[in-house]
């Protein structure tokens, strides 16, 4: 028996928001040209032109986490958009819940707080056209984190869990490094070295780039 698998073919545009230049990242299925925005920070008239320059019809927003430059323009968003926002867990309401405060003291205003539609858990699977992605809650970073991880694809959103050459500051509320190495050594690595991955800031790598060079991973930093 022979088995065919049918590999789902996505284009992604990044879109960098936010004075930390956070990459909200619009990704779409090529097939039905239904897209999602991942992490829309903030900057939301930059992401709404990048939506209608490539032409996709976005039908939800996904968060991996509730920082404000990856949620701040989340609900102004889902308002202009009238889609639902999925994500992150729930671990995280602490954080959406507190949104303008966090602004405040980041000096950036209009932000809004924000409440998704459905928090996702370990496990869960979300889709977009013929796209799907598998759900690993990664705390560490953000007690609520959560990866989307593409097995057809070999793909990953990881947001600020890890990034290329670094991982994810802990030295924010509920943040742990213990628990955020945990996350990547126990749930991301084992998904294979071929698995690429867009991340919240900077480059994007793969985990067996990171597996072998990440100095918080092989022991050096
Ligand atoms: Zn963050
Ligand atoms: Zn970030």
């Amino acid at each position: 028996m022979t088995e065919t698998q049918t590999k789902a073919k996505a284009g992604a545009a990044i879109i960098p928001v936010t004075p930390f230049q956070q990459n909200c990242t619009l990704l779409w299925c090529d097939t039905t040209r239904k897209a999602v925005v991942i992490d829309p920070g903030g900057d939301v008239p930059e992401i709404l032109a990048a939506i209608e320059k490539t032409n996709v019809a976005v039908e939800a927003i996904w968060l991996t986490h509730g920082h404000i430059d990856h949620v701040g323009g989340a609900a102004d968003l889902r308002d202009a958009l009238e889609v639902e926002i999925i994500g992150p867990h729930r671990d995280d309401q602490f954080l959406l819940d507190n949104v303008v405060n966090s602004g405040r003291s980041f000096g950036i205003g209009g932000v809004r707080d924000v409440t998704p539609d459905r928090w996702l858990d370990d496990g869960d699977t979300v889709g977009i056209g013929e796209l799907s992605f598998q759900i690993l809650h990664c705390p560490g970073h953000s007690p609520g984190s959560v990866v989307f991880f593409s097995e057809a694809m070999r793909f990953a959103l990881v947001g600020d869990v890890l990034f290329a050459g670094s991982v994810g500051r802990t030295d924010l509320p509920g943040g742990s490094h213990a628990t955020l190495i945990d996350s990547i050594t126990r749930k991301l690595l084992p998904l294979g070295d071929d698995v690429g991955f867009i991340c919240g800031h900077g480059p994007g790598s793969s985990f067996g780039q990171e597996r072998l060079t990440n100095p918080f991973l092989t022991g050096q930093a």
